[in-house]
């Protein structure tokens, strides 16, 4: 994608670097909804798939610039950048998504910012997070967590992204239904690397039926990232999850 370059910068009427940087965000912005607008009419779907920008590793004035174009919902995966950023955004109108890896003993760092985690996959971190959401609650009357259980799609288990195996899914719902701050929203997943992300999906689409079978309002699926998000919108994704197509390649890792 063609980087905006001075012009931009001049159009918003100054030359700072922010500037550029809304005016990229802006433009990324559009060609993603543009996509997803896309997806949806190409799958004969009305009902409009939410988008959650993942913010991760990107700065907290990107998040600001974000809920300027009128974003209300972001993604991060580690709890200590997620929390510092919160903190830094309180106030603003936004919902935070846990999407990443979380151990249990974060559970009570992420009771105090997190709208969901999309990430839970074993009963002790259902335990710790209902736990963690009373206390919470207690103190402060937040709202019920949105939880989502990561499902595993990979067939390898080499090639592991994260999540319970599809078999495991029917008892962490059912924890999960029982704990009294906890909402039981549906299934996450991420595409296999290499498998065909609409196979995954459709396997998926299945996974989330036979849940629904049993609670009929765990309706959400969040999947679909920057590469595969047509995919994920024709299997019915409710959630995406997208973050390098708007916000550009992560700094790699220290
Ligand atoms: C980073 C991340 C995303 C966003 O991926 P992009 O390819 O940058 O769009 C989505 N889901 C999860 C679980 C992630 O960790």
């Amino acid at each position: 994608m063609a980087e905006p370059g001075n012009n931009e910068a001049r159009l918003a009427g100054t030359s700072g670097e922010a500037d550029t940087r809304s005016a990229q965000l802006t433009q990324r912005l559009a060609v993603v909804k543009h996509r997803i607008e896309a997806a949806t009419a190409a799958a004969g779907r009305t009902d409009a798939p939410r988008l959650i920008v993942v913010t991760k590793f990107h700065p907290a004035d990107d998040v600001r610039r974000l809920s300027a174009l009128g974003i209300t919902d972001v993604g991060e995966n580690r709890d200590q950048e997620a929390a510092a950023k919160a903190a830094e955004l309180a106030g603003m109108d936004l919902r935070w998504h846990f999407i990443g890896q979380l151990q249990s003993n974060k559970a009570k760092s992420v009771a105090k910012y997190a709208s969901s985690v999309q990430s839970i996959d074993r009963l002790q971190l259902v335990d710790a997070l209902a736990k963690a959401i009373a206390r919470e609650q207690d103190a402060t009357g937040r709202n019920d967590l949105d939880c989502f259980i990561q499902v595993s799609l990979d067939d390898d288990a080499g090639a592991h992204r994260g999540g319970a195996a599809p078999e495991a899914v029917g008892e962490l719902a059912e924890r999960i239904e029982s704990a009294a701050g906890l909402r039981l929203s549906g299934l996450m997943a991420v595409a296999p690397l290499g498998a065909d992300p609409e196979e995954a999906f459709a396997r998926l689409a299945g996974i989330s039926e036979a849940l629904r079978g049993d609670h009929p309002d765990a309706t959400g699926i969040s999947a679909g990232m920057s590469q595969d998000l047509e995919a994920a919108v024709k299997f019915g994704a409710t959630h995406l999850r997208i973050g390098s197509d708007i916000l550009g390649s992560r700094p790699a890792v220290g």
